[in-house]
């Protein structure tokens, strides 16, 4: 698919983490784990949206380490419960809905308290599991990588994923965000809190497809290709876009040719499951089945 331009492209491969845990919200996670775990909390907390990777993996690892969970899910609930809802129940989360007005609040003090007065006492882990120990976690997974590159890309949602990058990866090397989301723009800013300025790293800012979890036919009709090409899984809301872009950049020459892009595959797997319907590929229909 990309062998036109002279680029070669790597995966690193971190949707081999666990169907149910995207691959960065792990690397997020185990500091924050290790922290909970540490200041002795037997109970997660956490904020997302009803069909967030990040509620779903909250709800797998605390089942898997031992620890209760406790998803406020923004908005209203809606029966029957999506399938990540169901999956993150099936794991023993506690689901509670929080309306749109109280949900703005949920970095204020005064709402946690009358969350912890509910609940008991938890460990907090903020919307898309971002913080200063989700960005040590992240840049693991730059450690991992052996193989030499110029260019590397990732999707973002909140951006914490790529801060992580950008702090650890040389400044040698081209560092291109995919905001998911419309008016990704916010996302330098925020990186620029989460890591402080002076890093060097560019958005495409074009390959959001109408905003979170929209979709298009053209993206969907990319993630059977890519499936059918290289039996690489993605999915619509976040690594279906990133390779959208990786392979429209190459296309376009905006990478240059002779580069060697490596593409950080952040997982999300579980996120097909809603989107079924759109698919017609049998085999890709099977293994969306089967998760
Ligand atoms: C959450 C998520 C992202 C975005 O991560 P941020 O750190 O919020 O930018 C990217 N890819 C997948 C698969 C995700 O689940």
């Amino acid at each position: 698919m990309f062998e036109h331009h002279q680029v070669q492209v790597f995966i690193k491969r971190d949707d081999l983490t666990h169907s149910h845990i995207s691959g960065n919200k792990w690397r997020k996670l185990k500091y924050n784990l290790i922290r909970a775990k540490t200041l002795g909390h037997t109970k997660l907390l956490t904020f997302g949206g009803a069909y967030s990777n990040h509620i779903c993996a909250i709800a797998a690892v605390g089942k898997l380490f031992g620890f209760s969970t406790v998803g406020c899910i923004r908005g209203e609930e809606h029966l029957p419960l999506n399938p990540t809802l169901q999956l993150a129940k099936e794991q023993g989360m506690e689901i509670n809905y929080i309306d749109r007005t109280n949900y703005h609040r949920k970095n204020e003090e005064d709402f946690i308290n009358s969350l912890k007065e509910e609940h008991g006492n938890f460990y907090l882990i903020p919307e898309g599991g971002t913080n200063e120990w989700a960005i040590e976690g992240v840049g693991e997974l730059i450690d991992e990588i052996e193989i030499q590159y110029d260019t590397i890309m990732c999707a973002c949602g909140t951006g914490g994923t790529l801060a992580g990058i950008i702090k650890k990866v040389s400044q040698n090397k081209k560092v291109v965000g995919v905001p998911v989301l419309k008016g990704g723009h916010f996302i330098r800013e925020e990186i620029e809190q989460l890591i402080g300025e002076g890093y060097q790293f560019d958005l495409a800012l074009d390959y959001h497809f109408g905003g979170y979890a929209k979709v298009k036919p053209e993206l969907i009709n990319f993630i059977e290709k890519l499936y059918q090409n290289t039996g690489i899984i993605s999915d619509p809301v976040y690594t279906g876009k990133l390779f959208f872009a990786a392979k429209d950049l190459i296309d376009k020459e905006l990478i240059p040719k002779n580069q060697k892009v490596m593409i950080i595959h952040t997982g999300g797997i579980q996120g097909l499951k809603g989107f079924r319907q759109k698919f017609k590929d049998q085999s890709l229909l099977s293994y969306i089945a089967s998760i």
